[in-house]
């Protein structure tokens, strides 16, 4: 079967353009290394490099000069989290008009899905996180950019067992809400899956990281992995089903997805759509779902 690739609107060509990028960011260059053919690339294990790397695309696709993350927390390859906003930006079209609304669960420390929401279509977004630290830097971010700090605001999560309760106003409506869900189901696994990353990127001799490029242990699990997260958001959806047009996350593994198809034929949804997503190696898929049938108004 043929692997899906970058979303056609991704900004990323397939390959960094490493001379480009540190003209937009001169604190990346002492970071380059030749790979084997001679041409410049960066340690994609060295979390410090990826950070640079990171700010420095933002830096070169929106100008950016705020974008900043604390040691130890997740490092997002921005190419993928993009593909994300331009698959919503596509599922919307037509359905509802001007630049959308949306809520982030989970945004992280890297304010990831808001940036390029904002940056890319003009939403305005309400982000979602339980982790203070997070928080705190995704705020540095926020207030570091005029446009950023205009159009997106941040809610902390008190509840981890919750996603919307809590967080989301009386009568608030969202055009869409997006989620990266924390996919292990417990330290230990969270700890195996870095392990295996780290032998991917070739690194199998020598100290490993605790955890993967940067990464709180509670950003990558969760009771139940993202089968009960993204579980637990349906079943509060499904309590509120106004409250977004469409709901959606990511889904990691394939495996999970019948569990959470069955999921949503019980709560009634009454649109379900799987949306696969590829870039490199890495596969994944957003799920997403709505209580509303545009082809079926009563009222
Ligand atoms: N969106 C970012 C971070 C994803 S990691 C990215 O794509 O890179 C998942 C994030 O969800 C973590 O930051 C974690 O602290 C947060 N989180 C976990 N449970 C949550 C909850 N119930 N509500 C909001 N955020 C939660």
């Amino acid at each position: 079967m043929a692997k899906p690739g970058p979303h056609p609107r991704n900004r990323h060509g397939g390959r960094y353009d490493f001379p480009r990028l540190v003209a937009a960011c001169p604190a990346l260059a002492p970071f380059l290394r030749p790979n084997p053919v001679g041409e410049p690339t960066v340690d994609f294990a060295d979390p410090r490099a990826v950070r640079l790397l990171n700010r420095a695309l933002l830096a070169d696709w929106y100008g950016l000069a705020s974008w900043d993350l604390p040691e130890g927390y997740l490092c997002p390859p921005i190419p993928g989290r993009a593909d994300y906003v331009h698959h919503l930006a596509d599922l919307l079209a037509g359905e509802r008009p001007g630049p959308l609304r949306a809520l982030d669960i989970g945004t992280g420390a890297s304010l990831i899905y808001p940036i390029l929401g904002r940056k890319e279509y003009r939403w305005t977004v309400v982000a979602t996180e339980v982790d203070p630290g997070a928080l705190a830097a995704a705020e540095a971010i926020r207030a570091g950019d005029p446009d950023l700090a205009a159009g997106i605001e941040l809610r902390r999560q008190r509840d981890p067992g919750r996603i919307f309760a809590g967080v989301a106003r009386p009568g608030e409506r969202f055009d869409l809400c997006l989620c990266n869900p924390p996919f292990h189901a417990s330290a230990a696994e969270a700890r195996a899956g870095s392990q295996r990353k780290w032998r991917n990127l070739g690194k199998g001799a020598g100290p490993r990281p605790v955890l993967n490029f940067g990464g709180q242990a509670r950003e990558l699990w969760c009771p139940g992995g993202e089968v009960g997260f993204v579980g637990r958001m349906m079943a509060e959806s499904a309590r509120d089903p106004q409250l977004c047009l469409w709901f959606t996350s990511l889904v990691a593994r394939s495996a999970s997805l019948p569990q959470l198809q069955a999921a949503l034929r019980q709560a009634g949804a009454a649109r379900v759509r799987v949306i696969p997503m590829g870039q490199g190696q890495k596969e994944s898929r957003i799920l997403a779902w709505s209580f509303t049938d545009p082809s079926n108004r009563t009222g």
